[in-house]
């Protein structure tokens, strides 16, 4: 009887790629994937170390786990993080293993098996040249959009950020590797591939030829893929959006028009604090020269409130710049005090109900912008990639290049598919439509 294994992800889409590759190496060891814990041989939490809830969430259900007869390991950046420390605080688990270890997984499971209680957090070994390829049955399984990792680690090292400490410095793989890994998932029936990267855009990946590529310069190679209709990637940094990326924007219409770029705050002040090596009006004329190229991109961006030291003038200051830029989408927090890093150890900590303040007003403005860019859309035809059943009957949902959910009928076309549809009403964060020159819409 095959063995069962269950990985639960928490965080960032990197943790989402990282837990399809260790299924994959799972499966080469006759693995297959559980959809509980519940009576799995294996359990694996895939943690995010990025803010103090979401590491405690590891401990709680660990506690909730410990009942279970089966392996639990400990992965991704709380692992890397604290290691040793996770079996102290809780002997149940049989093993950890940081995200640069994956391929060492069968090792650690036979050594857990004897009880012997692994910690492996080395940062050191290149993982994908020893992890088990997907699967085409396991691919085609996840659907028709995908993640792909081509860049891990930071060396921007900003005061309020872990990533540099639980997934090392800048590492980018050699574009042979990656574009070998895009064909297999075209293959295999992919239509969209995000490219993934802590910083993205600071790719420079060994081109084959002795020299490197860029980011742009993979895009390029990759747009080349037949079969391959979309192309996306995130997370970048505003230093490193080079002007052959944004050119890239223009001309490579298989790059979707959105883009995830971080700014945090808006003062000057709070962003040297940062460490984010940029001013707010640098940042400003960086956007200006992105809509230059490409006028109906989607900007995407995270901020975070409450920084140590920030005045009501400072966060006035982020409330302009994202009035300014208009944001179709973001992401917001409250300033979390992470372990080792510089801002942790600031005297002048922001109160929390100063921070709630501040991020409740932040979030009001950025709903406010989403609705807006989502209204703009009604009565435009936009193609959508089908990709799912939706929540209703006869209803499927699909992805348009903003990357916003549209809910259309399912006799518009199959899933992978790219239809055109006339954007017909906007509801929170999602669109509805019918192919144009259909009647009916899915709303
Ligand atoms: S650039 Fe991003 S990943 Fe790198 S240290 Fe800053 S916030 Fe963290």
């Amino acid at each position: 009887m095959s063995k069962r294994a269950f990985i639960k992800s928490y965080g960032c889409q990197m943790n989402v790629y990282d837990a399809t590759r260790m299924a994959d190496e799972l499966a080469r060891q006759g693995y297959e994937m559980a959809d509980a814990a519940e009576g799995a041989d294996l359990i694996l939490l895939n943690t995010c170390h990025i803010r103090e809830k979401a590491a405690e969430k590891v401990y709680s259900e660990l506690g909730r786990l410990k009942g279970e007869r089966a392996l639990i390991g400990v992965a991704g950046c709380v692992a890397q993080a604290e290691g040793e420390e996770i079996i102290r605080r809780q002997p149940r688990v049989d093993f950890v293993v940081g995200p640069q270890a994956y391929h060492l997984l069968p090792e650690l499971i036979a050594k857990a098996q004897r009880g012997e209680a692994p910690v492996e957090t080395d940062l050191a070994e290149d993982k994908f040249a020893h992890l088990a390829a997907p699967q085409k049955r396991a691919i085609t399984a996840r659907g028709v959009t995908a993640f792909l990792t081509v860049q891990e680690g930071c060396d921007k090292f900003c005061a309020f950020c872990v990533v540099p400490y639980t997934r090392g410095g800048e590492v980018s793989r050699p574009v042979a590797a990656i574009f070998a890994e895009a064909e297999r998932l075209v293959d295999a029936g992919v239509r969209e591939i995000t490219l993934l990267g802590q910083n993205v855009n600071a790719y420079r990946g060994p081109d084959g030829m002795g020299g490197t590529a860029s980011l742009a310069a993979l895009v390029e190679r990759l747009a080349a893929l037949p079969g391959l209709a979309r192309l996306r990637f995130t997370t970048s940094h505003p230093n490193d959006m080079s002007a052959d990326l944004i050119a890239a924007h223009r001309d490579e219409p298989k790059l979707m028009p959105y883009l995830h770029l971080p700014v945090q705050a808006g003062s000057d002040k709070v962003l040297k604090a940062m460490n984010r090596k940029h001013t707010a009006g640098q940042y400003r004329a960086l956007i200006e020269s992105i809509r230059a190229a490409r006028p109906d991109i989607a900007l995407s961006g995270d901020f975070i409130v409450g920084f140590p030291g920030e005045s009501d003038a400072d966060f006035e200051a982020t409330m302009a710049l994202t009035r300014d830029v208009g944001y179709a989408s973001a992401y917001s927090f409250k300033y979390s005090p992470r372990p080792g890093t510089p801002a942790a150890g600031r005297e002048d900590q922001v109160p929390e109900p100063v921070k709630a303040e501040r991020l409740q007003r932040l979030q009001a403005l950025l709903t406010e912008q989403q609705r807006a860019f989502n209204a703009g859309c009604v009565g435009r035809t936009l193609p959508v990639l089908i990709e799912k059943p939706g929540k209703k009957p006869g209803q499927w949902v699909g992805r348009s290049p903003y990357l916003q959910p549209v809910h259309i009928p399912a006799e518009a076309g199959q899933v992978g598919e790219i239809v055109e549809v006339a954007i017909s009403s906007a509801q929170g964060n999602s669109l509805f439509g019918a192919p144009a020159g259909m009647r009916r819409d899915a709303a």
